[in-house]
């Protein structure tokens, strides 16, 4: 996907048409991909109409007739999809207290359309946009040692555990009676059966992914384990030549493939979740040097960032605030707040004035990490989305307010 703050828009845009129903099927998504001619889909629509004359209920054939006509002015206009083609929803949203409201949203998509779409359903189909937003990258983890084995997928940014093995193989210490060469021999033989059904098992959880979906292998445990694992071939022969490296774990339980992403972070470089858990990782050894050049919420975060003292704001990609200006009634004095951001139609009542305790009125709402990201541009500040799907990512939204900052100089707020 392209820039991060695109992107940002993009899934905030999602999340509010998922947030809206209609009382009946009578709201109309339409994908349109570059390559569709207006004209057939303007023909498509027609036959629509005349078909909703069949629809029973009177208030949702009303409903159905009229998204369909006001598609069809709006497309008297355009000659051409735009270069990844364009998707229209449009319909009777419920608005509560026995209203609705014809609203309708365009989009441009990240990504290129692929097949053209009407859909009439009580909710927007958003399946093929939300699809855009996923990281279709994956990659295969695997630790072991001789004792324990542990397999899973990286999807994007989540870590997926898919099997778990143990093994019979004896310690090293041989009982009395048992000759050294036996012993050792035995050993071996459970060495090798035990790697052969770890390379089976991942064998079937690294095959099940689309191999072109799959970008690499790692493999993390002890030394010389991973090592003689790697180098007994015990993979598919194509899964082999997706290892990208070797990795020094301590744990080879679950725990071991949160370790190996941690230790691998050479290998993935470039990949978003590490580029995000450096950032954090940054902000926290700031933060733990208590020298002042770590901050974190909103408030101060805010004051800093006014000052220019902001090198690098982090923003968690599920901070859901707006920013209300509001203006008194009566002594005009102007003030600012921040309330949670809910789907839907923006839904605050203006507290009285700080000054006079008249009521005052909102003259603006704004997104808060718009409003941040304008400041930040006139500071030259750096802004960095970080995902909740990872467990620094989370920290960031749950412990630290969703907001922090690596500061350029100590402001002692
Ligand atoms: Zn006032």
């Amino acid at each position: 996907m392209v820039d991060a703050h695109k992107k940002y828009e993009f899934k905030k845009q999602l999340e509010e048409l998922r947030e809206k129903h209609g009382r009946g099927t009578e709201l109309i998504s339409l994908y349109i991909p570059y390559d569709k001619q207006i004209s057939d889909v303007t023909s498509q629509l027609r036959d629509e109409y005349g078909q909703a004359s069949n629809i029973k209920s009177r208030l949702t054939r009303g409903n159905v007739q009229s998204a369909i006509d006001s598609l069809l002015s709006r497309l008297k206009y355009i000659q051409r999809a735009p270069e990844n083609g364009f998707v229209i929803f449009t319909g009777a949203i419920d608005i509560g207290a026995n209203k609705t409201d014809m609203q309708t949203t365009i989009i441009e998509p990240p990504e290129p359309l692929i097949s053209y779409k009407y859909h009439c359903d009580s909710e927007f189909y958003l399946q093929t946009l939300e699809e855009m937003l996923e990281d279709k990258r994956i990659y295969g983890l695997l630790v072991l040692d001789r004792r324990e084995a542990n397999i899973g997928l990286l999807h994007g940014k989540r870590i997926e555990a898919s099997a778990s093995l143990t093994s019979n193989v004896p310690g090293k210490q041989r009982k009395g009676g048992q000759s050294a060469h036996r012993f050792q021999q035995l050993r071996l033989i459970a060495i090798n059966e035990f790697y052969t059904r770890i390379g089976d098992k991942a064998n079937s959880v690294f095959l099940a992914v689309d191999h072109h979906d799959l970008e690499g292998i790692i493999i993390g445990g002890p030394s010389p384990t991973k090592e003689e694992f790697e180098h007994g071939e015990y993979l598919h022969h194509e899964l082999q030549q997706k290892i990208l490296g070797l990795v020094d774990t301590s744990y080879t339980d679950e725990s071991g493939l949160y370790e190996l992403l941690e230790n691998a972070q050479d290998i993935l470089e470039g990949l978003d979740i590490i580029k995000e858990k450096q950032y954090m990782q940054n902000f926290m050894k700031e933060l733990v040097k208590d020298k002042g050049s770590a901050t974190y919420g909103e408030e101060q975060v805010r004051k800093n960032l006014e000052m220019g003292a902001v090198q690098t704001l982090l923003l968690s990609e599920d901070l859901k605030k707006v920013r209300i200006t509001m203006v008194c009634d009566v002594c005009k004095h102007e003030e600012k707040k921040t309330y949670a951001r809910k789907p839907g139609k923006l839904d605050i009542e203006s507290p009285p004035c700080s000054k006079c305790k008249s009521a005052t009125k909102i003259t603006q709402a704004v997104d808060m990490v718009e409003e941040l990201s304008v400041i930040a541009d006139q500071m030259g500040t750096e802004v960095v989305f970080i995902s909740a799907d990872f467990e620094e990512g989370e920290q960031l939204l749950n412990a630290f307010g969703g907001i922090a900052a690596i500061l350029r100089y100590h402001t002692g707020i």
